[in-house]
Protein backbone atom coordinates (compact mmCIF):
# COMPACT_ATOMS: atom_id res chain seq x y z
CA UNK A 1 0.00 0.00 0.00
CA UNK A 2 1.08 3.48 -1.15
CA UNK A 3 2.33 5.71 1.96
CA UNK A 4 1.26 8.98 1.39
CA UNK A 5 3.93 11.88 2.98
CA UNK A 6 3.86 15.76 3.20
CA UNK A 7 6.59 17.92 4.02
CA UNK A 8 5.12 20.84 5.77
CA UNK A 9 6.89 24.18 5.11
CA UNK A 10 4.91 27.01 7.37
CA UNK A 11 4.58 30.22 5.91
CA UNK A 12 3.60 32.68 8.40
CA UNK A 13 0.98 35.47 7.20
CA UNK A 14 2.50 38.62 6.15
CA UNK A 15 0.39 41.62 6.88
CA UNK A 16 -2.77 39.98 6.31
CA UNK A 17 -5.27 42.88 5.10
CA UNK A 18 -8.73 40.58 6.50
CA UNK A 19 -10.14 40.70 10.38
CA UNK A 20 -11.20 37.04 11.16
CA UNK A 21 -13.08 37.47 14.21
CA UNK A 22 -11.26 34.25 15.47
CA UNK A 23 -7.68 35.33 14.50
CA UNK A 24 -5.41 36.69 16.56
CA UNK A 25 -3.12 38.56 14.17
CA UNK A 26 -0.16 39.48 16.23
CA UNK A 27 0.39 36.10 17.44
CA UNK A 28 0.20 34.95 13.91
CA UNK A 29 2.79 37.60 12.24
CA UNK A 30 4.47 38.28 15.58
CA UNK A 31 7.89 36.70 15.68
CA UNK A 32 7.67 34.05 12.61
CA UNK A 33 9.89 34.95 9.77
CA UNK A 34 8.95 33.65 6.05
CA UNK A 35 11.64 30.79 5.29
CA UNK A 36 14.15 31.60 2.28
CA UNK A 37 13.42 29.35 -0.53
CA UNK A 38 17.05 28.17 0.06
CA UNK A 39 16.15 26.92 3.45
CA UNK A 40 13.61 24.88 1.83
CA UNK A 41 15.92 22.49 0.09
CA UNK A 42 17.25 21.75 3.98
CA UNK A 43 13.80 21.76 5.03
CA UNK A 44 12.52 19.07 1.67
CA UNK A 45 16.18 17.33 2.33
CA UNK A 46 16.23 16.78 6.04
CA UNK A 47 12.57 15.61 5.47
CA UNK A 48 13.17 13.50 2.35
CA UNK A 49 16.05 11.33 4.63
CA UNK A 50 13.29 10.44 6.97
CA UNK A 51 10.78 8.74 4.13
CA UNK A 52 10.65 5.31 1.94
CA UNK A 53 11.61 6.49 -1.22
CA UNK A 54 8.54 4.45 -2.82
CA UNK A 55 5.85 6.90 -0.74
CA UNK A 56 3.92 9.41 -2.45
CA UNK A 57 5.57 12.70 -1.31
CA UNK A 58 4.11 16.24 -1.67
CA UNK A 59 5.63 19.26 -0.41
CA UNK A 60 2.56 21.61 1.43
CA UNK A 61 2.90 24.92 2.25
CA UNK A 62 0.35 25.54 4.72
CA UNK A 63 0.15 28.19 7.34
CA UNK A 64 -0.81 31.45 5.66
CA UNK A 65 -2.64 32.19 2.35
CA UNK A 66 0.11 31.28 -0.41
CA UNK A 67 -1.60 32.77 -3.32
CA UNK A 68 -1.68 36.05 -1.15
CA UNK A 69 1.92 36.41 -0.74
CA UNK A 70 3.92 38.71 -3.55
CA UNK A 71 4.52 36.85 -6.53
CA UNK A 72 8.11 36.85 -6.57
CA UNK A 73 7.69 35.12 -3.18
CA UNK A 74 5.29 32.53 -4.52
CA UNK A 75 7.34 32.02 -7.89
CA UNK A 76 10.89 31.42 -5.70
CA UNK A 77 8.84 28.53 -3.54
CA UNK A 78 7.22 27.10 -6.51
CA UNK A 79 10.99 27.11 -7.85
CA UNK A 80 12.42 25.89 -5.16
CA UNK A 81 10.29 22.55 -5.32
CA UNK A 82 10.98 21.90 -9.08
CA UNK A 83 14.14 19.53 -9.02
CA UNK A 84 12.59 17.15 -6.35
CA UNK A 85 9.39 17.21 -8.74
CA UNK A 86 11.90 16.37 -12.00
CA UNK A 87 13.98 13.51 -10.48
CA UNK A 88 10.96 12.56 -9.07
CA UNK A 89 11.41 12.48 -5.30
CA UNK A 90 8.71 14.62 -4.81
CA UNK A 91 5.43 13.60 -6.58
CA UNK A 92 3.92 17.57 -5.96
CA UNK A 93 2.89 20.31 -3.85
CA UNK A 94 -0.08 21.07 -2.20
CA UNK A 95 -1.02 24.47 -0.11
CA UNK A 96 -3.88 26.44 1.33
CA UNK A 97 -5.36 29.51 0.90
CA UNK A 98 -8.11 32.04 0.88
CA UNK A 99 -10.90 31.42 -1.72
CA UNK A 100 -10.65 35.27 -2.73
CA UNK A 101 -7.21 34.61 -3.27
CA UNK A 102 -7.70 32.16 -6.40
CA UNK A 103 -7.54 33.37 -10.11
CA UNK A 104 -7.88 31.48 -13.46
CA UNK A 105 -4.29 32.69 -14.17
CA UNK A 106 -2.74 31.76 -10.64
CA UNK A 107 -4.52 28.33 -10.79
CA UNK A 108 -3.04 28.40 -14.03
CA UNK A 109 0.26 29.06 -12.81
CA UNK A 110 0.12 26.98 -9.77
CA UNK A 111 -0.97 23.93 -12.43
CA UNK A 112 2.39 24.43 -14.26
CA UNK A 113 4.57 24.14 -11.31
CA UNK A 114 3.27 20.94 -10.18
CA UNK A 115 0.53 21.67 -7.68
CA UNK A 116 -1.92 18.86 -6.95
CA UNK A 117 -4.40 20.17 -4.10
CA UNK A 118 -5.38 23.47 -3.28
CA UNK A 119 -6.93 23.78 0.47
CA UNK A 120 -9.14 26.96 0.98
CA UNK A 121 -10.27 27.98 3.84
CA UNK A 122 -14.28 28.05 3.04
CA UNK A 123 -15.01 27.90 6.97
CA UNK A 124 -18.65 28.56 6.34
CA UNK A 125 -21.26 28.83 2.98
CA UNK A 126 -23.78 30.94 4.68
CA UNK A 127 -22.89 34.86 3.83
CA UNK A 128 -24.40 36.22 7.32
CA UNK A 129 -22.04 33.61 9.16
CA UNK A 130 -18.99 34.75 6.75
CA UNK A 131 -19.83 38.28 7.25
CA UNK A 132 -20.52 38.27 11.24
CA UNK A 133 -16.87 36.46 11.25
CA UNK A 134 -14.86 39.23 9.42
CA UNK A 135 -14.19 36.49 6.50
CA UNK A 136 -14.04 39.29 4.07
CA UNK A 137 -15.08 36.78 1.26
CA UNK A 138 -18.63 35.26 0.64
CA UNK A 139 -20.03 31.97 -0.42
CA UNK A 140 -19.91 33.09 -4.12
CA UNK A 141 -15.86 33.42 -3.77
CA UNK A 142 -15.83 29.95 -2.14
CA UNK A 143 -18.16 28.60 -5.38
CA UNK A 144 -15.82 30.63 -8.09
CA UNK A 145 -12.76 29.31 -6.43
CA UNK A 146 -14.06 25.56 -6.53
CA UNK A 147 -14.91 25.46 -9.63
CA UNK A 148 -11.60 26.82 -11.66
CA UNK A 149 -9.51 24.25 -9.13
CA UNK A 150 -11.26 21.41 -9.79
CA UNK A 151 -11.46 22.73 -13.66
CA UNK A 152 -7.62 22.66 -13.41
CA UNK A 153 -7.68 19.01 -12.16
CA UNK A 154 -5.88 19.93 -9.24
CA UNK A 155 -8.09 18.14 -6.18
CA UNK A 156 -9.83 20.32 -4.03
CA UNK A 157 -9.84 20.77 0.15
CA UNK A 158 -12.67 23.01 1.58
CA UNK A 159 -12.00 23.48 5.52
CA UNK A 160 -15.08 24.72 7.93
CA UNK A 161 -15.28 26.15 11.14
CA UNK A 162 -18.29 25.47 13.25
CA UNK A 163 -19.81 27.64 15.89
CA UNK A 164 -19.10 30.96 14.03
CA UNK A 165 -20.59 33.91 15.34
CA UNK A 166 -24.16 32.87 13.30
CA UNK A 167 -23.37 29.63 13.11
CA UNK A 168 -25.93 26.77 13.74
CA UNK A 169 -26.24 23.02 14.06
CA UNK A 170 -28.35 23.41 10.66
CA UNK A 171 -26.26 25.45 9.28
CA UNK A 172 -23.08 23.80 9.84
CA UNK A 173 -25.02 20.65 8.16
CA UNK A 174 -25.58 22.54 5.32
CA UNK A 175 -22.15 23.93 4.73
CA UNK A 176 -20.87 20.43 5.28
CA UNK A 177 -23.58 19.40 2.47
CA UNK A 178 -22.56 21.99 0.15
CA UNK A 179 -18.46 21.11 0.38
CA UNK A 180 -19.45 17.85 -0.89
CA UNK A 181 -21.23 19.23 -3.52
CA UNK A 182 -18.94 21.73 -4.94
CA UNK A 183 -16.68 18.37 -5.53
CA UNK A 184 -14.31 18.61 -2.68
CA UNK A 185 -11.75 15.79 -2.16
CA UNK A 186 -10.89 16.82 1.35
CA UNK A 187 -11.91 19.07 4.49
CA UNK A 188 -10.89 19.75 7.91
CA UNK A 189 -13.07 20.62 10.29
CA UNK A 190 -12.19 23.18 13.11
CA UNK A 191 -14.25 24.03 15.89
CA UNK A 192 -14.18 28.08 16.43
CA UNK A 193 -12.39 28.73 20.29
CA UNK A 194 -12.32 32.48 21.79
CA UNK A 195 -8.64 33.24 21.74
CA UNK A 196 -6.80 36.60 23.29
CA UNK A 197 -6.18 39.47 21.35
CA UNK A 198 -9.05 38.67 19.24
CA UNK A 199 -12.60 40.49 17.61
CA UNK A 200 -14.02 37.21 19.23
CA UNK A 201 -12.48 38.13 22.72
CA UNK A 202 -14.39 41.04 23.18
CA UNK A 203 -17.24 39.84 21.64
CA UNK A 204 -17.10 36.60 24.58
CA UNK A 205 -16.26 39.20 26.99
CA UNK A 206 -19.27 41.63 25.95
CA UNK A 207 -21.41 38.45 26.08
CA UNK A 208 -22.29 39.09 22.55
CA UNK A 209 -20.72 35.90 21.72
CA UNK A 210 -21.63 32.25 23.23
CA UNK A 211 -19.18 29.21 22.17
CA UNK A 212 -20.49 25.74 21.60
CA UNK A 213 -20.27 23.38 24.83
CA UNK A 214 -17.71 20.55 24.29
CA UNK A 215 -20.60 18.23 23.76
CA UNK A 216 -21.99 20.54 21.60
CA UNK A 217 -19.13 20.65 19.38
CA UNK A 218 -18.40 16.94 19.45
CA UNK A 219 -22.28 16.47 18.25
CA UNK A 220 -22.29 18.59 15.51
CA UNK A 221 -18.31 17.77 14.35
CA UNK A 222 -19.54 14.10 14.36
CA UNK A 223 -22.48 14.21 12.06
CA UNK A 224 -20.85 16.56 9.96
CA UNK A 225 -17.74 13.73 9.75
CA UNK A 226 -20.41 11.19 9.26
CA UNK A 227 -21.46 12.93 6.23
CA UNK A 228 -17.98 13.73 4.62
CA UNK A 229 -17.12 10.03 5.46
CA UNK A 230 -20.73 8.46 3.84
CA UNK A 231 -19.62 10.72 0.75
CA UNK A 232 -15.89 9.92 0.45
CA UNK A 233 -14.60 13.34 1.24
CA UNK A 234 -11.05 12.30 3.10
CA UNK A 235 -11.21 14.13 6.51
CA UNK A 236 -7.72 15.69 7.42
CA UNK A 237 -7.91 16.88 10.24
CA UNK A 238 -10.63 17.19 13.04
CA UNK A 239 -9.74 20.42 16.08
CA UNK A 240 -7.16 22.31 16.45
CA UNK A 241 -3.48 20.63 16.94
CA UNK A 242 -2.15 20.73 20.56
CA UNK A 243 -0.26 23.30 21.14
CA UNK A 244 1.65 24.48 24.47
CA UNK A 245 -0.85 28.35 23.94
CA UNK A 246 -4.07 26.24 23.94
CA UNK A 247 -3.54 25.09 27.17
CA UNK A 248 -2.53 28.55 28.23
CA UNK A 249 -5.67 29.67 29.55
CA UNK A 250 -4.36 33.81 28.91
CA UNK A 251 -4.17 32.27 25.46
CA UNK A 252 -6.99 29.99 25.15
CA UNK A 253 -10.41 32.23 27.02
CA UNK A 254 -12.79 29.97 25.64
CA UNK A 255 -14.52 27.70 23.92
CA UNK A 256 -14.70 23.78 22.97
CA UNK A 257 -10.78 22.77 23.13
CA UNK A 258 -9.80 18.97 24.05
CA UNK A 259 -6.65 17.77 23.28
CA UNK A 260 -8.61 14.74 21.84
CA UNK A 261 -10.99 16.28 20.32
CA UNK A 262 -10.76 13.47 17.37
CA UNK A 263 -11.25 10.86 19.20
CA UNK A 264 -14.18 12.29 21.48
CA UNK A 265 -15.80 12.78 17.62
CA UNK A 266 -14.74 9.05 16.78
CA UNK A 267 -16.33 7.68 19.57
CA UNK A 268 -19.74 9.33 19.22
CA UNK A 269 -19.53 8.73 16.15
CA UNK A 270 -19.11 4.50 16.85
CA UNK A 271 -21.50 5.15 19.42
CA UNK A 272 -23.88 5.92 17.00
CA UNK A 273 -23.18 2.95 15.00
CA UNK A 274 -23.43 0.63 18.18
CA UNK A 275 -26.87 2.13 18.64
CA UNK A 276 -28.27 1.34 15.48
CA UNK A 277 -26.76 -1.90 14.37
CA UNK A 278 -26.29 -3.70 17.76
CA UNK A 279 -29.31 -4.74 19.73
CA UNK A 280 -29.17 -5.08 23.35
CA UNK A 281 -29.65 -9.07 24.73
CA UNK A 282 -27.55 -10.20 28.26
CA UNK A 283 -25.09 -11.98 27.67
CA UNK A 284 -21.81 -11.92 25.93
CA UNK A 285 -20.80 -9.82 23.10
CA UNK A 286 -18.20 -10.25 20.55
CA UNK A 287 -18.04 -7.31 18.25
CA UNK A 288 -16.04 -7.10 15.14
CA UNK A 289 -14.28 -3.60 14.04
CA UNK A 290 -11.54 -2.47 11.63
CA UNK A 291 -8.03 -3.14 13.25
CA UNK A 292 -7.37 0.06 12.49
CA UNK A 293 -10.54 1.93 14.71
CA UNK A 294 -10.35 -0.67 17.38
CA UNK A 295 -9.49 2.25 19.40
CA UNK A 296 -12.28 4.27 18.77
CA UNK A 297 -14.48 1.99 18.76
CA UNK A 298 -13.92 1.02 22.61
CA UNK A 299 -14.48 4.51 22.75
CA UNK A 300 -12.28 7.60 24.76
CA UNK A 301 -11.83 6.06 27.93
CA UNK A 302 -13.68 3.64 26.98
CA UNK A 303 -16.95 5.06 27.05
CA UNK A 304 -18.36 2.73 24.20
CA UNK A 305 -17.41 -0.57 25.62
CA UNK A 306 -18.20 0.44 29.85
CA UNK A 307 -21.95 1.60 28.01
CA UNK A 308 -21.94 -1.59 26.11
CA UNK A 309 -21.26 -4.03 29.36
CA UNK A 310 -23.67 -2.43 31.89
CA UNK A 311 -26.19 -2.94 29.49
CA UNK A 312 -25.10 -6.76 27.90
CA UNK A 313 -22.68 -8.35 30.04
CA UNK A 314 -19.49 -9.19 28.87
CA UNK A 315 -18.02 -7.35 26.26
CA UNK A 316 -15.03 -8.35 23.87
CA UNK A 317 -14.16 -6.43 20.88
CA UNK A 318 -12.03 -8.19 18.31
CA UNK A 319 -10.00 -6.24 15.50
CA UNK A 320 -10.98 -7.81 12.46
CA UNK A 321 -8.56 -6.76 8.77
CA UNK A 322 -11.42 -7.48 6.16
CA UNK A 323 -13.71 -4.97 7.47
CA UNK A 324 -14.46 -1.33 5.60
CA UNK A 325 -14.02 1.56 7.84
CA UNK A 326 -16.75 2.30 10.37
CA UNK A 327 -18.18 -1.43 9.63
CA UNK A 328 -19.26 -3.87 12.08
CA UNK A 329 -20.49 -7.38 13.07
CA UNK A 330 -21.22 -9.12 16.55
CA UNK A 331 -22.11 -12.40 17.39
CA UNK A 332 -24.02 -13.33 20.79
CA UNK A 333 -22.79 -15.97 23.05
S1 LIG B 1 -7.58 33.82 9.61
FE1 LIG B 1 -8.32 35.66 8.55
S2 LIG B 1 -7.33 37.40 9.57
FE2 LIG B 1 -6.24 35.55 10.22
S3 LIG B 1 -4.52 35.43 8.83
FE3 LIG B 1 -6.17 34.16 7.93
S4 LIG B 1 -7.30 35.51 6.56
FE4 LIG B 1 -5.99 36.82 7.90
Amino acid sequence: MTEYRNIPIFLPELACPHQCVFCNQQHISGSLTIPQPKEIYLIIEQNLATMLPDAHIQVAFFGGSFTGLPLDIQHAYLQAVQPYIIQGRVAGIRLSTRPDYITQEIVHMLANYGVQEIELGAQSVHNDVLLKSGRGHTYEDIQRASAIILQSNIRLGLQMMIGLPGDSYDKAIETAKTIIELGAHSTRIYPTLVIEHTQLASMYRKGKYTPLSLTDAVQITKDVYQLFVQHGVTVLRVGLHPSKDLHNPEVLLAGPYHQSFKELVETALWADIFEKQIPITTGHIQIFVPSAQIQFAIGHKSVNKIYLQQHIGKVTFIPHKELLPYECTYSYH
